[in-house]
């Protein structure tokens, strides 16, 4: 009989996680596993703000995916999906390449929403993948050294869109940043301003008052100009209008106004909705029984009104359901119903300080600071064990550079 092919589209939380499921639990020459990625490593992505602000080495963010896996169990194949062929059970690559698959798990993952306001998607930076935050690290650099020169204010303005969860990972970095970055070009200060602009009346919205008030005090009292209760209608290279009549000369927004299921997804003959793929409680693409879906691609309906988050935390935990139910389905057993259990939730500020609620204790400031560090070194652990989890933590790669390589905007 035909070995069938398992075939994972992805390797990001979702991707790996599944992965190391299948690689614990298929037996010898049970399966054919290939997971497609469009580079050959893995970015952490809950820490991809670190990279815009050049707060880690690059080589804390990324892993190369091949050293994460058992070769005899799962392959590895670079490639940049364009789409898939469901009636031939055929993904096709833009290489040309087309992979046939028996069982497909569709985990590509998020892409940045814009909302279709002026000027955003030419002209912000955005926070989705380590590409994309190493280009807001690398302009920031030339921000500063253009400053040397021309000493216009618009270029040392940074400004963050969102005081969500990744807004304020992102502004709390930038307060981490900046001052560094003025001492190496000798510039003080209180020449630079980080202005986050929040359409919503608070700071993190859906987290509780205290977290709320604690992540208000702690951004102020660091000099952030907080603009809560504004909209922004436009952004052009040098400047961003809001909706309260101001003009803000900036040369630097960094937009982390939402998140949506990756764009390749509506090129699928899938059904979607905001952007996502609908599954079931087995995470099967609806009505299909070959094909599953996680992560931040899926849409899984907590209930009748609500679908879940598009969360790290989300990603792995379906993951860990998804891998056995692909085995399952190979086996022709029953397949596990997913059921979802919040951990909590903890936004970083910085390295100094945190906020957020674990198993229903609030925390904040340097403890939440520190729970942050578990729960990412957690992720490390279910990618590769204890092992993992010390390579990483010995790893002090390059410091990033400071210094620009071009003052071009
Ligand atoms: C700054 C930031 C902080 C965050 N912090 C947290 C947090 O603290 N806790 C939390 O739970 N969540 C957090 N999140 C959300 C979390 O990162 C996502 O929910 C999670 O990454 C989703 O996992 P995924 O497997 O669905 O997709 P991803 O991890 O995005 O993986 C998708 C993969 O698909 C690949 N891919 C995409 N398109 C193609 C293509 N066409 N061809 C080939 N490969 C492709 C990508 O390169 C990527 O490797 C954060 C997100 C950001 C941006």
């Amino acid at each position: 009989m035909k070995t069938p092919k398992v075939v994972i589209l992805g390797a990001g939380y979702g991707g790996l996680v599944t992965s190391r499921q299948l690689e614990k639990t298929l037996r010898s020459g049970e399966a054919e596993v290939t997971l497609i990625n469009k580079h050959d490593y893995h970015y952490i992505s809950t820490q991809l703000h670190k990279t815009g602000a050049g707060t880690a080495a690059d080589e804390k963010i990324t892993l190369h995916i091949p050293d994460l896996l058992q070769a005899n169990k799962v392959q590895f194949k670079k490639g940049t999906i364009e789409n898939v062929d469901f009636n031939s059970k055929r993904v096709l690559l833009e290489s040309g390449e087309k992979v046939d698959y028996d069982y497909l798990l569709i985990c590509l993952g998020f892409e940045v929403d814009t909302f279709g306001i002026p000027g955003v998607e030419e002209n912000a930076f955005k926070i989705r993948s380590f590409r994309t935050t190493k280009a807001i690290y690398n302009h920031i650099l030339r921000q500063f050294a253009a400053y040397k020169e021309d000493r216009d204010p618009s270029r040392l303005t940074f400004a963050v869109a969102g005081a969500g969860f990744t807004g304020i990972e992102m502004v709390g970095e930038l307060l981490e940043a900046i001052p560094k970055l003025c001492k190496t070009y000798d510039i003080p200060v209180n020449e630079t301003r980080i202005v986050n602009i929040e359409a919503s009346q608070t700071v993190l919205p859906g987290f509780d008052n205290e977290a709320i008030e604690f992540t208000t005090n702690y951004v102020k009292k660091h000099g952030v100009e907080l603009m809560t209760g504004t909209k922004i209608l436009e952004c052009s290279p040098t400047t961003i209008t809001l909706d309260n009549g101001e003009e803000l000369p900036a040369r630097t927004l960094i937009w982390s106004g939402g998140v949506r299921g990756n764009t390749l997804l509506e090129k699928l003959a899938l059904p979607i909705t905001k952007g996502r793929i609908p599954v079931d409680q087995h995470l099967r693409v609806m009505g299909m029984e070959d094909v599953f879906c996680i992560g931040d691609a899926a849409m899984f309906m907590k209930n009748d009104d609500t679908a879940l988050p598009p969360t790290a935390q989300v990603a792995i935990q379906q993951a860990e359901v998804c891998g056995p139910n692909i085995i399952s389905s190979l086996r022709g057993e029953p397949l596990k119903v997913f059921e979802y259990h919040h951990k909590g939730t903890v936004a970083s500020i910085g390295n100094k300080a945190a906020v957020g609620k674990v198993f229903g204790l609030k925390i904040s400031g340097l403890f939440a600071a520190l729970m942050k560090q578990v729960i990412e070194a957690r992720y490390l652990f279910v990618l590769g064990g204890p092992k993992l989890i010390v390579k990483q933590f010995f790893k002090f790669g390059k410091p990033q550079s400071k210094i620009a390589i071009s003052n071009q905007k």
